[in-house]
């Protein structure tokens, strides 16, 4: 399914640059003087100008070589952009430079300084390099349309679109039956084609020109500027046929306008593509700020979360996943560790002496004077309430309980303060060590816990060493 873009997005691709008011303008005044142009040309199409040598191969060369380029632009834009409207526009830009080049190919005279008629042939190749561009485009036009425009809307603009170009085929058949387009077609002319066919391009090209006004609305950058360079095309046609010959003033003024036409759209594709890649190098900058800053507030949020916020101390998950990876490194290398449950003693009569608030300070100062007390290679963790978990890396039974031992005598000596109040606190302890028969980490904790209630058991403030872990059969 195709991606539908708003237009506060970041856009990247051409096909979907909106167009800005300066946009419409500069195109609206290109149109303007097109209009200007033809209306001061029709009475003086057919004045003879002097010949200019070298003035048509410079020109052909300068189309072809922009439409190439102009292919070439717009199908990198529709690869990056996956849109197959510019697709299609970029085969058909390239389809015409082809057919322009081949049609100068096969007219002998064309690089000559003489008013030598085409053949047949670079005629029809002629007619058919025109159609070919209108066809793309209207190809493009009726393609799905990567800016959004709700479908209310869309159908409105498609039915008017189709009134329009009803009533300009209408028109354009009362003019050729009326026989005013004869200087269009008849003998002896210097285009040799038939009036229906010549008619009928024409017509193609105003289908082409009402679809993209309408159906489009000239939303984009590239919609807007393909406007400009159909109706180049289609100013192009006829006024080469009304001039009926070559170094003309009408022919002249076609060669100008079917420039401009070729250059409209290229000129565009450059502009915007550059000013979308330097766009794309500030976003860059951008962007490398942000990540920097999203890298800070990533490593915050970690500490945030594997912190316990009153006691700063490690959180319940974060210090079971330390003791977990401890675990996990004991049974690859045999690593061995302790943990001890810690908890303080009849912690509901402090809290009940000095509030929940006082109860708080307590506990905070506990928890530093027992993190003060292990190395730092060891981790302590708020596990519960008023139960801390430590960790203590690669240590006996034995050394867990000279460690425990320390803590013990650690809270004991400790004055903790509240209010100007000393407040005496002792803690109980846990200790078990990592053997052959713990399966899981929860084994082992759940045997320093048993422990732990055997210290509360035997009287508090002291220690106790876990029995080892029941073997099941
Ligand atoms: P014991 O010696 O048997 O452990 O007695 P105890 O009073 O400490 O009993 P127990 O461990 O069962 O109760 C813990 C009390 O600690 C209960 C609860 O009110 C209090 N407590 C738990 N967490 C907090 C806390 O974050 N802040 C405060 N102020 N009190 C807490
Ligand atoms: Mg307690
Ligand atoms: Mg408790």
């Amino acid at each position: 399914m195709k991606e539908i873009r708003g237009r506060n997005e970041f856009i990247v691709a051409l096909g979907e640059v909106p167009a800005s008011r300066l946009v419409w303008l500069l195109a609206g005044l290109v149109l303007t003087i097109f209009v200007a142009v033809t209306v001061w040309v029709i009475p003086i199409a057919k004045e003879r100008v002097a010949i200019m040598g070298g003035f048509l191969p410079a020109l052909v060369a300068v189309v072809v070589v922009a439409d190439i380029l102009t292919a070439y632009l717009l199908w990198g834009q529709a690869r990056a952009g996956r849109d197959s409207g510019v697709a299609a526009l970029a085969l058909t830009y390239s389809g015409t430079g082809f057919l322009i080049a081949a049609n100068a190919w096969d007219f002998p005279a064309a690089f000559l300084v003489s008013s030598a008629r085409p053949g047949n042939n670079a005629v029809w190749l002629w007619l058919f390099s025109h159609l070919f561009f209108a066809g793309g485009a209207l190809l493009y036009a009726l393609q799905p349309r990567a800016v959004a425009l709700d479908d209310a809307r869309f159908l409105r603009s498609r039915r008017r679109a189709l009134l329009v170009t009803v009533a300009l085929l209408g028109g354009l058949y009362v003019l050729a039956n009326g026989d005013l387009l004869s200087s269009l077609g008849g003998h002896g002319s210097h285009f040799h084609a038939p009036l229906w066919l010549r008619v009928g391009v024409l017509g193609f090209m105003v289908t082409a020109v009402a679809c993209l006004a309408w159906y489009r609305r000239a939303n984009t950058v590239l919609d807007t500027w393909l406007l400009v360079a159909v109706c180049a095309a289609a100013l192009d046609m006829s006024l080469t046929m009304f001039g009926d010959s070559r170094f003309c003033v009408a022919w002249y003024v076609a060669r100008f306008v079917s420039l401009v036409g070729a250059l409209s759209v290229l000129g565009a594709c450059l502009f915007e593509i550059n000013r979308l890649y330097s766009k794309l190098v500030l976003n860059r900058e951008q962007i490398t700020g942000v990540n920097a800053g999203l890298r800070a507030a990533n490593s915050e949020l970690s500490v945030i979360a594997e912190r316990d916020e009153l006691t700063g101390l490690l959180n319940r998950r974060a210090i079971i996943s330390r003791c977990g990876q401890a675990f996990d490194d004991y049974l690859r290398t045999g690593m061995i560790f302790s943990v001890l449950m810690v908890d303080l003693d009849h912690f509901k009569a402090i809290n009940d002496q000095l509030g929940h608030l006082g109860g708080d300070q307590v506990l905070a100062q506990v928890a530093v004077c027992l993190k003060d007390t292990v190395r730092a290679s060891d981790a302590v963790g708020r596990y519960g309430g008023e139960e801390f978990l430590v960790f203590l890396q690669n240590t006996t039974s034995a050394q867990g309980g000279i460690v425990a031992e320390k803590l013990l005598n650690a809270v004991r000596a400790k004055n903790f303060r509240f209010q100007g109040r000393t407040v005496p606190v002792t803690v109980s302890i846990g200790v078990a060590t990592i053997c052959v028969g713990d399966r899981t980490l929860e084994g082992l904790i759940g045997r320093a816990d048993k422990a732990l209630y055997a210290a509360k058991r035997h009287g508090r403030d002291r220690q106790v060493a876990a029995e080892g872990p029941r073997e099941r059969v």
